[in-house]
């Protein structure tokens, strides 16, 4: 079975297509939404979603998340002493997803389609690709987020040619995109985005507000209070979506300290993020060559659409009301499920040709006369351009700078800079060619990108017909094969807990918080709870540790 994966900044997902749908599927906890955060405890234990995030406020230093925004770098992440880079903490939720999905369906998973926003570069998507078959997962095939949600919209379905612009902002990532449909073709036309914005900076800027009405500064705050009052704000972010004021409560020092806050002062403080919203929907449009009113639909996708705050700017903005029939937080997995579909070719998914945008420039290094007989070299030349259509095939003649040259070095690069060496190192192909005087000789040199992200150099001489071809695959801090295998054995001793512990070990942590925050008499009823809920644990009595649980999380829900 093929299953697409929505492999978010905050929250992923997993989706498979059946009886003419796609469908999301839950996780162990019955939730469609898993977290993507992780935990490792000291003994190699993983916890993955949800408990993973309970254990933050108690064990910061064993939890890591928006890993997503890392991924393809090289930064670790320590957790309990152990060390994890970004794509290996991903392939542990894609895991986690994986063993949740074979539950489900009661068969194996081998396969998946993963989503990734249209602005991940070529080394960010192989580390997405590296995290699947870290978790055991083949992935041919990676679909861009805009896509996929305009696939999940039956967009493609469309009898009239129509533009789209797809507005994405997730929890750490912001991505627009123009698509437009052609003729039964789905075209990305432009992507644009913004890497380092989301809800989490909405989420940030009601902490702040807080900190600043009450007059406490972050700097005073321990870890596990700075955990708890992004929490109070978060809620209090959602909170004032449906009302025109929010009062944000948090345990300071054991006093409660409570802020009101209304809807314009946080629209106010919120302003320079609309701003900077503002900023990649221009430069989309002005890369398709477009204007606001040439849009017809606007699509909403990810969690941080649902403020209303950025709704309304978006109405103003594009004075028509934006798409919103499907859940955004779960666009995107059924759009990566249909994907699937038509990757097994499945009857009841009209195929349709999906097209892409290359996010980046791709091209070589060339020597440049700037005037009759002097030349500079290392400058880059663009082969495919950034916001090309893939798959694409361009070509580029490039002739001798030298007489007598002997051969040519054709440099593959990527990137934006004039200067090569400011740009990303791919690999290269070096070929002969018969000695001459200098620009006599040439060779074409034809760059092929496809949507699955693989970049055929062909490197031709003209007069000899002499051509020689590679495949970019292996780059800096990229695996080989038996290296994943390697990796992949290491980390198996990490186990991630089953269904019911799981269930039980999050009723715990989160009790534990509470009572933490918690005073007095209500601190009083919690330990009750947690002590018969623990006596019940160690009994071992199946029956008797469900009934313990249910009614312990039903005084966590009063509570909280
Ligand atoms: P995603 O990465 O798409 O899962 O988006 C997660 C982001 O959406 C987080 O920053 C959440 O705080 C935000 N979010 C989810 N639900 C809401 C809501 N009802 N109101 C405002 N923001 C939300």
């Amino acid at each position: 079975m093929i299953v697409g994966i929505d492999l978010g900044t905050t929250n992923s997902l997993i989706a498979y297509f059946a009886d003419g749908e796609p469908k999301i599927i839950p996780n162990r906890l019955g939730k469609n939404l898993t977290p993507s955060v992780v935990s490792v405890d000291e003994e190699g234990n993983v916890y993955v979603g949800e408990t993973a995030r309970e254990r933050m406020s108690l064990y910061p230093d064993s939890v890591a998340q928006t890993f997503k925004r890392s991924m393809g770098t090289d930064r670790e992440y320590v957790l309990s002493g152990r060390r994890f880079r970004p794509e290996e903490l991903s392939s542990m939720v894609l895991r986690s997803l994986k063993e949740d999905a074979e539950t489900y369906l009661g068969e194996e998973v081998t396969e998946a389609v993963i989503s990734v926003p249209a602005y991940f570069d070529d080394k960010r998507r192989k580390a997405t690709k590296r995290a699947g078959e870290l978790a055991g997962l083949k992935v041919e095939r990676m679909i861009s987020e805009p896509t996929a949600a305009a696939v999940a919209y039956g967009l493609y379905d469309k009898t009239k040619d129509t533009r789209f612009l797809v507005f994405d902002l997730g929890g750490g990532t912001f991505d627009v995109s123009i698509l437009e449909l052609y003729h039964n073709i789905l075209e990305v036309r432009a992507v644009a985005g913004d890497n380092y914005l989301g809800g989490e900076d909405f989420t940030e800027v009601m902490a702040k507000l807080f900190l600043q009405k009450s007059g406490l500064s972050l700097q005073s705050l321990d870890e596990k209070e700075q955990v708890r009052l992004y929490r109070q704000a978060e809620k209090a972010k959602r909170a004032i979506s449906d009302a025109d004021r929010v009062t944000m409560s948090f345990l300071y020092r054991e006093e409660t300290r409570e802020e009101e806050i209304t809807g314009k002062e946080y629209g106010d403080a919120c302003e320079e993020l609309l701003l900077k919203i503002r900023e990649p929907v221009k430069k989309s449009l002005s890369d398709a060559g477009l204007k606001l009113s040439d849009i017809d639909e606007v699509l909403l996708i990810g969690g941080a659409t649902r403020l209303s705050l950025v709704r309304d700017f978006l109405i103003r903005l594009f004075r028509k009301f934006p798409d919103t029939k499907l859940n955004p937080d779960e666009t995107v997995a059924l759009g990566a499920a249909v994907q699937a579909a038509m990757k097994e070719r499945r009857e009841e998914v009209k195929e349709v040709i999906l097209t892409d945008v290359c996010s980046f420039t791709l091209g070589t290094e060339v020597v440049v006369e700037y005037e009759q007989g002097k030349f500079e070299d290392g400058r880059f030349c663009p082969i495919i351009e950034r916001n090309t259509v893939i798959p694409a095939s361009h070509t580029e003649r490039l002739f001798t700078v030298r007489d007598n040259q002997d051969k040519v070095r054709v440099r593959v690069l990527q990137g934006e800079s004039r200067f090569a060496k400011n740009n990303l190192y791919l690999g290269e192909i070096e070929i002969d060619v018969p000695r001459a005087p200098r620009g006599q000789e040439a060779v074409d040199v034809t760059y092929t990108y496809d949507i699955n992200s693989l970049l055929e150099v062909e490197v031709k001489v003209v007069s000899t017909g002499r051509t020689q071809k590679m495949i970019i695959k292996g780059q800096d801090n990229q695996m080989t094969d038996e290296e994943i295998q390697k990796r992949m054995e290491e980390l198996a001793y990490l186990k991630i807990q089953p269904r019911d512990y799981e269930e039980n070990r999050l009723v715990l942590l989160r009790a534990e918080r509470m009572y933490e925050e918690a005073l007095g008499d209500r601190r009083k009823k919690l330990d009750h709870y947690i002590t018969a809920f623990e006596a019940a644990l160690k009994r071992g009595e199946h029956d008797e540790i469900r009934d313990a649980r249910e009614a312990l999380n039903e005084i966590l829900e009063e509570e909280e």
